[in-house]
């Protein structure tokens, strides 16, 4: 590749890995590079710059090239690492679910404000348990209830709450959101499919090639699944309780609207780092 060092040595390698993401329009083809490598090697990506003239032994190499090729055809680096960051934890990822996005953290941060001594929490849609695990391991008190449709991202959610410790306080369900529910609860967590049908096609090939629908497609205008949490939620909600949704940008007037007409109160919204309206919370009736 023009301008990199010839050979299997860890330089030579990202510098050409850098090229070829570019190339596929990967946003930060450098770090990208990095993180691969060190994947491939089973080290940190410290150890990597360390020593760039260390040589790549083949069986890494070819697993290096595989991994390469999955990305420049966009495939999610969560998917190919199988693991995902998300507020102190380290989930697992797979297909079956959404990769737990930094946007999401806000919900956390909203939940964690609205309710601060939670007993029992729900997900709705809970996908990695991303959100349900951050704020259950920020409140030792709380015992949780994840309910997903999929049973794969509802097998994942338990494995990521045992592969954080947080097994003994959780249940996952698969099913049909609150209809296998019963009783009430002090916070309610969902980040529901909000995207609109004809807009998911739209989105970067990372997401609509290699995400699930099912946890995207918000239907014709993106709002069919806040409508059932409109109706579900004066249900689920103990005396006092709260319900923390997170927002597709621009929806906060409709999902407002949809729950004062439930009967639900419109409480506060706290915005994500880019200043977008992101976690709307909801008093019970
Ligand atoms: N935030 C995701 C995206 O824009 C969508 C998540 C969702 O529909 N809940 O890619």
């Amino acid at each position: 590749m023009s301008g990199c060092e010839p050979g299997e040595t860890v330089g030579a390698f990202l510098c050409q890995a850098g090229q070829v993401l570019r190339a596929a329009s990967v946003e930060a083809p450098r770090l990208e590079a990095r993180l691969l490598l060190a994947h491939a090697l089973e080290c940190r990506q410290e150890d990597l710059l360390r020593d760039p003239r260390a040589a790549v032994p083949a069986e890494p190499a070819e697993r290096f090239r595989r991994l390469l090729a999955a990305r420049a055809r966009r495939v999610p680096m969560a998917h190919l690492t199988g693991e995902a960051g998300f507020w102190t934890l380290s989930l697992r990822c797979t297909p079956d679910t959404l990769i737990p996005r930094a946007d999401t953290e806000t919900l956390v941060e909203a939940a964690l404000e609205a309710v601060p001594a939670p007993r029992r929490v729900l997900d709705l849609g809970t996908g990695t348990g991303a959100i349900l695990l951050a704020v259950l391991s920020e409140r030792p008190a709380a015992f949780g209830v994840g309910v997903d449709r999929s049973p794969g991202a509802a097998a994942l959610a338990r494995e990521n709450a045992q592969r954080n410790g947080l097994a003994d306080r959780v249940a996952v369900l698969a099913g049909d959101w609150a209809a296998a529910l019963a009783g009430r609860f002090d916070l309610v967590l969902s980040n529901p499919p909000y995207i609109q049908t004809g807009a998911i096609k739209g989105l970067m090939p990372e997401v609509a090639a290699h995400e699930p629908a099912l946890a995207l497609d918000g239907g014709a205008d993106g709002l069919d699944a806040y409508r059932a949490l409109a109706a579900a939620l004066p249900g689920l909600l103990a005396p006092g309780g709260r319900a923390v949704l997170e927002l597709g940008q621009g929806q906060r007037a409709a999902v407002e609207e949809l729950a004062r007409s439930a009967g639900l109160v419109p409480l506060f919204c706290r915005p994500d780092l880019a200043g977008v309206p992101r976690a709307l919370v909801l008093g019970a009736p």
